[in-house]
């Protein structure tokens, strides 16, 4: 099926009231397996590249990777940069080829963050690109750092700007090794109430996936970004698979058991998304 846009695929979700997972990618190895599990459930997926991927490896490669992967995909397959924190790293990342970008100015202050948002929204018409912004601060690790998402903020962006997709703080926190997070649900439902902008959640992998279905049934929420969940297991498997055979050495021979790890996993959580 190939490549598609952010819109089409959040379209989708909305028509069949559920969400789509924003896989965060680390490695070939990963995204292998992502699309691997798309394929098998027949899901669309978005393939995200991430600060740390970024930092590790050439934006350029990682997008002929998502590139390649889409191409011969027979599901769709989004290639997206998440978390672009300025304005140079999103024109480069469109100039590359990706299709759908984030932006992130939920570090600044409203105004400044409108301001900014607002530029690289004329930017990504120019490319004919899908953009997500953020409202509200979705801290790492510590959720006592989370600034709660306004819905006055919410209604005044996204009247002035008709951005893609919204990321908001409502009890999500990045980076979390247990699904407990407590959601705002009140808070949800006045953001949800003031918008008809698709909702974002960052740090899906701190969201129960009971609640992942509830925030997106009945709260507009329709994508999760999921990395940590993936994180932990691949260096979990890797102990385990070190631990069994103190003669294996060869990667693709250790990689093999990690895709099939991951890729079962990712199955779950894409099945879990028709429930
Ligand atoms: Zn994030």
């Amino acid at each position: 099926m190939s490549i598609t846009s952010l819109k089409n695929l959040l379209d989708e979700a909305r028509r069949n009231n559920t969400y789509v997972i924003g896989f965060v990618v680390q490695g070939w190895e990963d995204a292998c397996s992502f699309v691997e599990a798309a394929q098998e459930t027949d899901s669309g997926i978005i393939l995200q590249s991430g600060p740390g991927f970024r930092k590790n490896m050439p934006l350029e490669v990682i997008y002929s990777m998502f590139e390649k992967l889409g191409k011969e995909a027979n599901v769709k397959v989004v290639p997206h940069l998440d978390h672009g924190e300025n304005y140079e790293i999103c024109k480069k990342a469109l100039d590359i080829g990706f299709t759908s970008i984030m932006y992130d100015g939920s570090k600044l202050p409203f105004e400044k963050n409108l301001e900014q948002s607002f530029k690289i929204y004329e930017l990504t018409q120019k490319y004919n690109a899908c953009l997500e912004v953020e409202l509200g601060y979705v801290g790492y690790n510590d959720s006592s750092k989370n600034k709660m998402t306004s819905p006055e903020e919410v209604k005044l962006l996204t009247q002035q700007l008709p951005v893609t997709a919204l990321a908001v703080s409502v009890g999500n926190t990045h980076l979390q090794n247990k699904n407990s997070a407590i959601i705002d649900y009140d808070l949800l439902a006045k953001i949800n109430n003031v918008t008809n902008t698709p909702l974002v959640i960052h740090g899906g992998s701190g969201i129960n996936p009971l609640d992942r279905m509830k925030m997106s049934k009945n709260y507009g929420v329709r994508k999760f970004n999921i990395g940590t969940e993936f994180r932990k297991m691949f260096g979990a498997v890797l102990r385990e698979i070190f631990f069994k055979n103190d003669q294996i050495f060869d990667r693709f021979e250790i990689m093999k058991e990690l895709n099939f790890a991951l890729s079962t996993k990712a199955k779950k959580l894409l099945n879990d998304t028709n429930l």
